[in-house]
């Protein structure tokens, strides 16, 4: 297994759409196994395939122990109260901002066997699922925000995007980064 560059706000492939997976083949078991890899170097809770500059259709997630990888995931229900919470990202670092999101989801997918499930979740889970299906659809948390606050979001990456030259984020194996590691998606 490998840890895999994060690309980070500003790499067009994190706007872009991805393809949906044909066939679950090792090749892809081996992706999925780097992005956890990724993930957990990274301290993150989850991670989408676009974050690593990849166009697979997959994320994985690790919720307090709930562990997932998601081929093809879509939300196929979405209900209970808007809840709104903090979240980070990734490919954002240091960068957080309320969202609003339905509370519950239903999640339909492919695990990492090929085999289809059907998960429901609320909560931190919930939310995770939800923003990693949308970055597999190009959309970032920001997209959210009010005008201001996202205006404001985007004038701290200003000052903090030199820090990735060429968009690119290098972790080193088994260490955190993250200021708010349960925050970052
Ligand atoms: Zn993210």
């Amino acid at each position: 297994m490998s840890v895999l560059a994060i690309r980070v706000l500003g790499d067009p492939v994190l706007r872009e759409e991805t393809r949906p997976v044909a066939e679950v083949t090792d090749d892809l078991r081996r992706l999925i196994d780097d992005m956890f890899e990724t993930m957990y170097a990274a301290n993150g809770i989850g991670l989408a395939a676009p974050q690593v500059g990849r166009r697979e259709r997959v994320c994985v997630v690790d919720v307090e122990g709930a562990v997932y990888a998601l081929v093809n995931p879509e939300v196929v229900q979405a209900d209970g109260p808007k809840n709104k919470a903090e979240e980070g990202c990734l490919s954002i670092p240091d960068i957080y901002g309320d969202v609003e999101r339905p509370s519950r989801v239903v999640v339909r997918a492919l695990d990492r066997d090929g085999t289809p499930v059907e998960i429901a979740a609320d909560g931190l889970l919930g939310r995770c699922f939800q923003h990693e299906i949308d970055h597999l659809h190009g959309k970032l948390f920001l997209d959210y925000l009010s005008y201001l606050k996202r205006r404001s979001a985007l004038a701290k990456w200003e000052d903090e995007k030199d820090q990735y030259p060429g968009f690119i984020r290098i972790l080193k194996p088994g260490k955190s980064e993250s200021e708010h590691p349960e925050e970052e998606l």
